[in-house]
C-alpha cells in the first residue's frame, strides 16, 4: 500500500515539477493532476488484466503484476490451485465411488426430484432395457412400461418391492426382476434392482417338486384306502380277499419304490461327489444289470426281448459301485420297459473317439420323438405316463442316471428317432477309466 502511495506521490509531483517549469501556478496544478491521471490508468490497466484473469479462471497464462495487483494476483492464484487440487480429488473419489456401484451385481438407478434418470449403472441398464447414456434426463416412467411399475410409481408406496418382467423375457427363457425404490434428499430416488429369474425358478421347480411328489404319492394312497374300505365294509370272499391284497401290496410297493428313488435322489444331491479311489469292474457290472433286465423281461414281456451283449472292452472305472450299477440297471430296465415283447436290446462299454469309455443301451422300442429328448433326464417327466406306471415306473430313473453320471463327471446322451428305438448313453471321461489287460 505505501508503495502504491509512493507512487502516486512520485507521479504527481513529476508533474507538477514539469509544470513547474513551465513558469505558473496553473501549469504546475495541470501537471500535477497529469501525473495523478497517468497513476490512474496505469493501475486501471492492471485491475483490468487482474479482472480479465480472474473472469477467465485459468489457472495458467498469468499477467505480469507488480504491486499490490501483484500480489492480489499470486494469493488468488493460489487459491485456484488449492480449489483445482480439491475438484480433482473429489472427481476421483467420485469415479471410484461410481466404479464401485458399476461393479456392484445389483443394478443402482438415481432419479432427480421429477422421477428423471440422472445415473445408472450398466447392470441396472440391463435389468430394465436402458441405455446409460442415451437415456439420461428421460424420466423413468416413459422408460420402464411395465404395469405393474407405473401402478408402483402412481402409488408412491416403496416400503416394498415389486417384480417386473425383464427385458429378455421369451415364453421359453423368463426374466424376473425384482425393483424397489428408496427416497434420499430432497425428493431424490434411489431405484435397486436385482435379477432374480434363477430364484424364481428355483422356487417354480421346488413348487413343481411337491405338486409331483405329493400327486404319486397321492394316487397309490387313494387306491390303497379305497381297498381298505372295501374290505372294512364288505364280507368277501377268500379269491376276492386275495386278489385286493395282492392289489394293495402292488400300491404300497409303489410308494415304496417311489420313496426309494427320492432317497437316492437327495442322497446324490447332498453328497460330495465320489473321490476317484476304487475301481468297480465293469464286465462285473454289466453281467449284473444283463442279469436283472433278463428277469424283468421274462416278468412283463411276452415273448421276453432278445437281448444282446457287445463283446469287445474289459474296462474298470473308479466311483461308488451301488451307484453305476443303478444308472446303469435304469437304462437297462427302460429299455426293458419301454420296448415291446420280443423286440432287441443290445448293450455294453464301447470306447469313445475322444477318449474315456461309454456304455450304451440301444433298443428296438417305440422311440421317442424329438421336443421330449432335451426334458427327459427332469424329475417326473415322462414321455408314455400310462406305460412308466404300468411297469412300475416312478418318472425319477433318468434323473438318478444323469446325477450319478455327473458326479462321476460324465455325461447322458439320448438319441432316438420316434418309431425307430432308442439308444442311452452314458459317457465317462479318461480320468475315471482304465483298461483291463487280461494276462493268460
Ligand atoms: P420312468 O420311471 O417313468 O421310466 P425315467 O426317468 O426312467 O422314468 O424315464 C423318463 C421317461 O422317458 C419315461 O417315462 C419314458 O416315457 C421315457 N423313456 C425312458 N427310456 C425310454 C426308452 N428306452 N424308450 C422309450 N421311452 C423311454
Amino acid at each position: 500500500m505505501i508503495a502504491r502511495t509512493l507512487t502516486l506521490l512520485f507521479l504527481v509531483l513529476l508533474g507538477a515539477a514539469w509544470g513547474w517549469s513551465r513558469g505558473s501556478l496553473i501549469w504546475t496544478l495541470v501537471g500535477a493532476l497529469l501525473g495523478a491521471l497517468a497513476w490512474g490508468i496505469q493501475d486501471g490497466i492492471s485491475a483490468v488484466r487482474l479482472l480479465r484473469w480472474l473472469n477467465n479462471g485459468e489457472v495458467t497464462g498469468t499477467p505480469r503484476l507488480t504491486g499490490v495487483w501483484g500480489e492480489l494476483l499470486d494469493r488468488n492464484r493460489k487459491i485456484f490451485k488449492k480449489l483445482e487440487k480439491k475438484a480433482q480429488s473429489s472427481d476421483a473419489r467420485l469415479e471410484d465411488f461410481l466404479s464401485a456401484i458399476q461393479a456392484s451385481p445389483n443394478g443402482v438407478v438415481l432419479l432427480d426430484a421429477s422421477g428423471a434418470i440422472e445415473w445408472c449403472n450398466q447392470t441396472a441398464a440391463a435389468h430394465l432395457g436402458l441405455d446409460p447414456q442415451r437415456d439420461l434426463g428421460q424420466a423413468i416412467r416413459n422408460m420402464v412400461r411395465s404395469p405393474t411399475f407405473v401402478a408402483y410409481l402412481a402409488e408412491g408406496d416403496f416400503g416394498h418391492e415389486i417384480q417386473i418382467d425383464g427385458p429378455g423375457k421369451r415364453p421359453s427363457q423368463p426374466n424376473k426382476i425384482s425393483l424397489q425404490i428408496h427416497a434420499y434428499g430432497h425428493k431424490r430416488k434411489l431405484m435397486l434392482t436385482r435379477d432374480v429369474t434363477a430364484v424364481q425358478l428355483a422356487e417354480t421347480m421346488r413348487r413343481d417338486f411337491v405338486a409331483n411328489v405329493s400327486h404319486e404319492i397321492r394316487t397309490p394312497l387313494t387306491v390303497l384306502s379305497g381297498f381298505v374300505e372295501t374290505m372294512q365294509s364288505i364280507p368277501l370272499e377268500e379269491a376276492d380277499r386275495a386278489r385286493y391284497l395282492g392289489l394293495m401290496s402292488q400300491q404300497a410297493h409303489r410308494m415304496q419304490t417311489l420313496v426309494n428313488d427320492l432317497l437316492t435322489l437327495s442322497r446324490l444331491e447332498g453328497s460330495p461327489a465320489p473321490g476317484s479311489g476304487e475301481w468297480v469292474d465293469g464286465d462285473d457290472l454289466l453281467r449284473q444289470v444283463v442279469q436283472e433286465a433278463q428277469g424283468l423281461s421274462h416278468t412283463i414281456a411276452e415273448p421276453p426281448h432278445a437281448i444282446e451283449v457287445q463283446p469287445g472292452l474289459s474296462v474298470q472305472v473308479s466311483g461308488v459301485r451301488s451307484e453305476l450299477l443303478s444308472a446303469l440297471s435304469n437304462l437297462a430296465s427302460n429299455a426293458v420297459r419301454y420296448t415291446p415283447g420280443g423286440g432287441h436290446i443290445r448293450l455294453g462299454w464301447r470306447p469313445r473317439a475322444e477318449g474315456g469309455v461309454e456304455f450304451f443301451v440301444a433298443d428296438s422300442g417305440p422311440g421317442i420323438a424329438a421336443e421330449h429328448l432335451p426334458r427327459l433326464t427332469e424329475r417326473f417327466y415322462r414321455v408314455d405316463r400310462s406305460r412308466s406306471r404300468e411297469t412300475g415306473g416312478t418318472g425319477l430313473g433318468l434323473a438318478i442316471v444323469k446325477h450319478v453320471v455327473q458326479r462321476h463327471g460324465g455325461q447322458v446322451q439320448i438319441e432316438s428317432v420316434e418309431g425307430q428305438g432308442s439308444t442311452f448313453i452314458l459317457s465317462l471321461p479318461p480320468t475315471r477309466v482304465r483298461e483291463v489287460v487280461t494276462g493268460d
